[in-house]
């Protein structure tokens, strides 16, 4: 629920004047209630139901800063029951910027709630500021995950069954984690690459941070790829988190903050584009035009930023040179993809992973049904809205399970995490394997030299 926040000057502020600053008014009257959104939303084709589909949310939004409604914890469930997938935009006539009508939502909610329990604003709190902008905290994380993975512990845990004490949902995440590094990818390749042959442009690479603990063999192949394609690669060390888990959670201070040290670090080195191969990262280092656009030291330097930041697919298939990619050990093997929501709709590359896919000598590409639709995995709600996201993932298995391919590719760690869970959840690890886009086009590269 929310309640009235005391400023220090005695006035209270409401979540409802809140809103009112926040969200942009312009956006809530262009949406012209048309409904094309509606078949692209996966929450409304879930429930059917208006307020769960993009122009329900948008005229809760409006009714509240109107003051027709007072927004109350069914207002808050709403917004929360959102994906964020932005599946709604590209399906918009009005072009209705969406995605902001929903950070600027929940950014509001989340001065006022009192709905989340102390212990999980704590953990939020101690993740969010004391842990994901700290790269060596990170490291030594990812070291003592190594640890808890390798030493025998892990299977210790799973044999005693303690993990039976935690919601089904963490349990499953825990049992397909992927072993983590306590390196990084500037520790195990440095930081400066040349391209091979001749050169075509230099590109920062960004690291990403969970990204680069769990999945430090990613990165690594994401400069193998981007060297082959003719880039140089350099991945600053200043770097840090990307913000977008607290964007999305409603912290945009904590997000701008790592906004402009990310900006610092990519600046200071000039490179031609900024490439990222995560799409939920990629998604808003390609809006921190948008999130920085009121601050007026630094929207400048945000633009040019933004105007820089690609999904890594998209920049070897639209300015590099495509490697000769061919399968050798896995003639005749079926590959499909599932999209990365903020790939797709926020940095616009779907073509590209296709072609690449395609190029393969050797591999057969089938189309998923559905595969343009959020697997429920959505940064971490399969954690907080596990009902609903179980209810996609569980629609998503069976689409892959027609595609009866090998391999289920991906752009995006979490849903790389959540097609394993799937593939888990639903029995089919001896038939299907889920791998990230990038791991799957260095494995099958001609020339890995
Ligand atoms: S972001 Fe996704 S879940 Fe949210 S309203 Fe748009 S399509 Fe629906
Ligand atoms: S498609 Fe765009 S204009 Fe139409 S209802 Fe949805 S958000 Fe509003």
């Amino acid at each position: 629920m929310a309640e009235p926040k005391t400023m220090e000057h005695g006035m209270t502020v409401s979540l409802v004047d809140t809103l009112k600053n926040k969200l942009d008014y312009d956006q809530l009257t262009n949406c012209m209630r048309c409904g094309f959104c509606l078949p692209a939303c996966p929450t409304f084709r879930e429930t059917g139901l208006e307020a769960e589909s993009p122009r329900g949310r948008i005229a809760l939004m409006k009714a509240a800063v109107d003051g027709i409604m007072q927004p109350d914890a069914a207002f808050e469930e709403q917004m929360d029951h959102c994906l964020a997938c932005r599946a709604c935009e590209p399906a918009c006539p009005a072009g209705v910027k969406y995605g902001q009508l929903i950070e600027q939502t929940r950014d509001s909610i989340e001065q006022h709630t009192v709905r989340h329990r102390w212990w999980v604003k704590s953990a939020r709190k101690m993740a969010f500021e004391g842990l994901f902008p700290h790269p060596r905290r990170m490291r030594l994380l990812g070291g003592a995950l190594k640890f808890y993975q390798k030493s025998g512990l892990q299977k210790l845990t799973q044999g005693t069954g303690i993990m039976n004490l935690f919601p089904d949902e963490l349990k499953g995440m825990e049992k397909i984690m992927p072993e983590a590094t306590g390196t990084g990818v500037i520790k195990e390749i440095g930081v400066r690459h040349p391209a091979k042959g001749e050169k075509i442009a230099t590109v920062g690479l960004f690291r990403g941070c969970i990204m680069d603990i769990m999945f430090t063999g990613t990165n690594v192949n994401t400069v193998r790829l981007l060297t082959e394609a003719g880039f140089e690669v350099v991945i600053p060390d200043e770097q840090t988190c990307c913000g977008a888990l607290h964007a999305h959670s409603g912290e945009g201070g904590g997000a701008k903050k790592l906004a402009k040290s990310n900006i610092r670090a990519f600046k200071d080195l000039g490179v031609d584009w900024i490439v990222s191969n995560a799409g939920g990262c990629g998604a808003l280092l390609i809006e921190y035009d948008h999130l920085l656009h009121d601050d007026p030291q630094w929207k400048d330097d945000a633009a040019w930023f933004a105007s820089r930041a690609v999904d890594v697919a998209k920049l070897v298939v639209e300015h590099g040179r495509v490697p000769y990619f061919e399968a050798d050990s896995q003639a005749g093997v079926r590959i499909t993809y599932q999209d990365s929501c903020h790939v797709r709709n926020v940095m616009k590359s779907s073509e590209a992973p296709r072609k690449l896919m395609r190029s393969v000598e050797g591999v057969q590409f089938v189309e998923m049904e559905d595969s343009d639709r959020c697997c429920g995995s959505a940064g971490i709600y399969n954690l907080t809205q596990p009902d609903m996201a179980g209810q996609l993932l569980d629609r998503k298995m069976d689409c892959a399970k027609n595609t009866a391919a090998q391999y289920m590719i991906t752009s995006n760690p979490g849903c790389l995490l959540q097609m394993k869970l799937g593939i888990s959840k639903s029995g089919m690890e001896n038939e299907m394997k889920a791998v990230h886009l990038v791991d799957f086009l260095y494995e099958n590269m001609a020339d890995k030299k």
